[in-house]
């Protein structure tokens, strides 16, 4: 199958808090295809989270164990280009009749529907005549179903049918197994102080995490260099510089009011209502730990206030984490979008 890539296994996905549930649906979905309650299986999450690597690994395993089994994997963005062909070169039953013949269609990105009615409408009926006949729809996209703009209503409301599961950032220890897992799949090896250091500081995607070791490799080996830690950190910090993009206050400000409903004029004005006060100390202490701002400016930015206050808030909002584990859990979540961007 030139669609499938036998790279993408279930063995080579780590499995970690952040994927626990897509990883077990998919691996339920893998043994009994249309023969669960989740169908669609929909997984969604941020780019380089392995979205692609956890439907690929879906279909591979069905290959190897249900080799009858007719998959197709298709980007979102390919189905697209084929309909659109399809209508020029006046194909399109063979188009329909292709992907309703499946057993299981693996379908990535479907956010990229979003715009394009025609072939919405099309992989609406392809949906329900694979659905009926109790085939396996297997769909990405970097949104959950309730939050996909852009697409028709009656095919979201399909998305929502069977089961939705997200992937999430992996923590560090998730972190440290996928690049061991790598390291031993490339026949490669990294001083583990090197590896610690890497899953420490890159802690935005997979794909980075992996592009950071690559990116280690290739410099070493055109450098004909041993790794250490020092070189690690100046070469990281390269890649770091250029992969990651910079944290504004106003975005800060922005993503902490939305997720606490405030308005943003509220947290620059002098009010001490308890709701503001909090998402003030909040965007303040996120102002400190991932901008490079300094404490007069923040104190500056976020309502004309000195720099002892933004301390003050900082020192708050550590108490808080440390001590209130909803508080942790919504800076947490807040941290999550931040990085996310
Ligand atoms: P997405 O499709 O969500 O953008 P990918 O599936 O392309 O992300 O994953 C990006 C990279 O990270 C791939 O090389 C993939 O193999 C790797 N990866 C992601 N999650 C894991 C995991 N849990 N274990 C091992 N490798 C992973
Ligand atoms: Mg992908």
């Amino acid at each position: 199958d030139p669609q499938l890539n036998s790279n993408y296994s279930f063995e080579n996905f780590i499995e970690g808090d952040c994927n626990r549930l897509a990883r077990s649906a998919g691996y339920a979905v893998a043994g009994k295809p249309g023969g669960t309650s989740f169908n669609p299986l929909m997984i969604y999450g941020g780019v380089g989270l392995g979205k692609t690597h956890l439907v690929q690994a879906i279909g591979n395993e069905i290959k190897r164990s249900l080799p009858d089994k007719l998959v197709i994997y298709v980007s979102c963005e390919k189905f697209c280009q084929q309909f659109v062909d399809s209508l020029k070169n006046n194909t399109i039953n063979d188009f329909v009749n292709f992907y309703q013949a499946m057993d299981v269609i693996i379908m990535d990105d479907v956010h990229n529907f979003a715009g394009k009615e025609k072939t919405q409408d099309i992989f609406f009926h392809i949906f329900n005549h694979l659905h009926q006949s109790g085939k396996q729809v297997i769909l990405t996209s970097d949104k959950p179903p309730k939050d996909l703009a852009g697409l028709e209503e009656r095919l979201l409301s399909r998305f929502k049918w069977g089961l939705s599961a997200d992937l999430q950032i992996p923590d560090l220890e998730t972190r440290m197994a996928i690049l061991k897992k790598k390291m031993y799949s490339d026949g490669i090896d990294l001083p583990g102080e090197v590896v610690e250091y890497v899953a420490h500081n890159i802690d935005n995607n997979v794909r980075e995490l992996e592009g950071a070791m690559v990116s280690l490799l290739a410099q070493s080996t055109l450098n004909r260099k041993e790794i250490d830690l020092g070189l690690a950190k100046s070469m990281l910090k390269n890649f770091i510089k250029n992969s990651s993009k910079e944290i504004s206050m106003e975005y800060i400000q922005k993503l902490v009011c939305e997720y606490f409903e405030v308005p943003v004029e509220m947290v620059k004005s002098k009010t001490r209502k308890r709701e503001i006060v909090q998402a003030r100390q909040i965007s303040m202490y996120l102002a400190k730990s991932h901008t490079k701002t300094s404490l007069k400016s923040i104190g500056a930015f976020f309502g004309g206030r000195d720099h002892s206050t933004v301390i003050y808030a900082c020192q708050t909002v550590e108490d808080l984490i440390d001590t209130d584990k909803k508080f942790k859990a919504y800076v947490q979540d807040i941290q999550k979008k931040l990085k996310m961007s």
